[in-house]
């Protein structure tokens, strides 16, 4: 029977990176996962939905200088197969092999809480990291399953987009594969279920945003609820429920984007003795399971379903799998994007969250790209930043609608990570014309604020 000091199930974000990290302390690392390596990220999520997102915006930019013109979406499609293939070099089963990582391609299902059976064979594990993602989340919507639906796993596999598509969840996912593929010429129709887009994003951006793709000629139901789907000669028909009327939506195909589901079946978790629920692996801090040295990370535990929160975790669970002082991950530093154009990008809390926790003692600062001089210089100024502080002026939370807004926001989160005041940023210079000089601005107002705010200047002042 083989033995390894760590075997990893799930080949994507966090058992890649937890694989380097193992190898990177001498040990003797197996990786299982039943696809080729890359995960989710490279073969059905980050990697092509961004790719397909490069390609439309090129396609956009096109148009608006040349006008309308007809375009292939093959062409595109061949872009997102083209740019896995070279994702997928850097983490191929030869690179893996090259860099001193075993690899086998199988189900891999735990038989004890030390063994792990795949193909065949039992292989006996000191340590074990669980990474086995999640996938596509099933919605019980009359007539789905009898019909083509695709979803994130099937759509990137496509050769060519549909002529027309009902996406259904107005989520991250549902909202950049909209804008990207209206843009590239499909007739889009979104339909939510709640009263925007975006609903857990700030609302003043999720409404703009909103508004720029219905401008774009994206379709959006909101407040519609999916009650039924049928297969037609020509495609598919949606129907929906708003505000109390039937309303038919009909299409090519159909696009579901509604949620997750964690990778925990015919794992062999009860043998293993691996505590879990129908959402997630339970962890503690450390990412250990019920079984102390079986740890699980990434999209198979949560909270937040991201390549980098996996990879963090991951990293971290190797260390305390391999070192004798354990560290905490921790989850409250979280950072996403949504990469629409512009890009919504989101740290910390929104307005609301912090309202609801802190009441009136939160400072907001709301700065419009109307007066910023990089974002006047393109001519669309809608984007704008939105930045939550406690009343001493650390960061509660913080929102960016922008260009690369997705850049920006590492910005806060360095302030975030580091625990420092917002006002920190009145001193740092910025270049000019740049988005990045919002934050210098704000930084300024909020070092005045500081000081006014201080009980000595106060009562000096009145
Ligand atoms: C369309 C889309 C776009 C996204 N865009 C972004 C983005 O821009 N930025 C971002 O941070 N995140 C994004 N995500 C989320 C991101 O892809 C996931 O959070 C990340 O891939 C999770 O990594 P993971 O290691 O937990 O799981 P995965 O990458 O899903 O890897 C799990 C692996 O486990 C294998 N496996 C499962 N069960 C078994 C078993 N029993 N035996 C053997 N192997 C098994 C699977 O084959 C798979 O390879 C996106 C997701 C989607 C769907």
């Amino acid at each position: 029977m083989k033995e390894y000091d760590i075997v990893i199930i799930g080949s994507g974000s966090g058992g890649l990176t937890s694989a380097y990290t193992a190898i990177g302390f001498g040990k003797k690392v197996l990786v299982i996962d039943k696809n080729l390596p890359g995960g989710e990220c490279t073969w059905s999520g980050c990697i092509p939905s961004k790719a397909l997102i490069s390609e439309a915006r090129r396609i956009h930019s096109a148009r608006q200088v040349v006008g309308p013109f007809e375009y292939d979406t093959s062409k595109a499609m061949k872009v997102v197969h083209g740019v896995i293939a070279k994702v997928y070099e850097g983490e191929s089963i030869e690179k893996l092999k090259a860099d001193g990582i075993d690899f086998i391609q199988g189900h891999a299902r735990f038989v004890s809480p030390t063994e792990i059976e795949v193909n065949d064979q039992i292989i006996k594990s000191k340590k074990t990291i669980i990474s086995t993602g999640s996938s596509p989340l099933k919605p019980s919507i009359p007539g789905l399953k009898d019909v083509p639906y695709l979803d994130n796993d099937s759509l990137f596999k496509l050769e060519v987009l549909p002529k027309s598509i009902i996406i259904l969840g107005g989520g991250a996912i549902g909202i950049e594969m909209a804008q990207a593929m209206n843009r590239l010429g499909v007739k889009v129709d979104l339909v939510e279920m709640s009263q925007r887009i975006l609903f857990r994003e700030e609302e003043v951006f999720a409404n703009r945003l909103q508004k720029r793709l219905t401008h774009e000629g994206v379709y959006i139901h909101v407040g519609s609820k999916a009650v039924n789907v049928n297969q037609l000669d020509s495609g598919i028909k949606l129907t929906v429920e708003q505000n109390g009327t039937l309303k038919e939506i009909t299409a090519e195909s159909i696009l579901v984007a509604i949620g997750r589901q964690a990778n925990i079946e015919g794992l062999g978790l009860d043998q293993a003795g691996v505590q879990y629920d129908k959402r997630k692996i339970q962890v503690n801090e450390y990412m250990q399971t019920s079984q102390s040295h079986i740890y699980a990370v990434g999209d198979v535990v949560g909270p937040f379903l991201f390549s980098h929160m996996a990879n963090v975790q991951g990293i971290q669970a190797v260390q305390n799998a391999v070192l004798p002082i354990k560290r905490k991950v921790k989850d409250e530093v979280v950072a996403w994007t949504t990469f629409s154009e512009p890009e919504l990008a989101r740290a910390g809390m929104t307005e609301s969250e912090a309202r609801a926790e802190y009441g009136d003692e939160i400072r907001v600062y709301d700065y419009d790209f109307d007066h910023l001089d990089r974002a006047m210089t393109k001519g669309d100024t809608d984007e704008g930043v939105k930045i939550i502080l406690d009343k001493s002026g650390k960061v509660l939370g913080a929102s960016v609608y922008a260009d690369r807004a997705g850049e920006m926001i590492s910005e806060i989160q360095l302030l975030r990570s580091l625990n420092k005041n917002f006002s920190k940023l009145a001193s740092v210079i910025h270049p000019y014309p740049t988005y990045g000089e919002v934050f210098n601005k704000i930084g300024k107002q909020v070092a005045v604020d500081n000081l006014l705010l201080n009980p000595v200047v106060k009562l000096f002042r009145k």
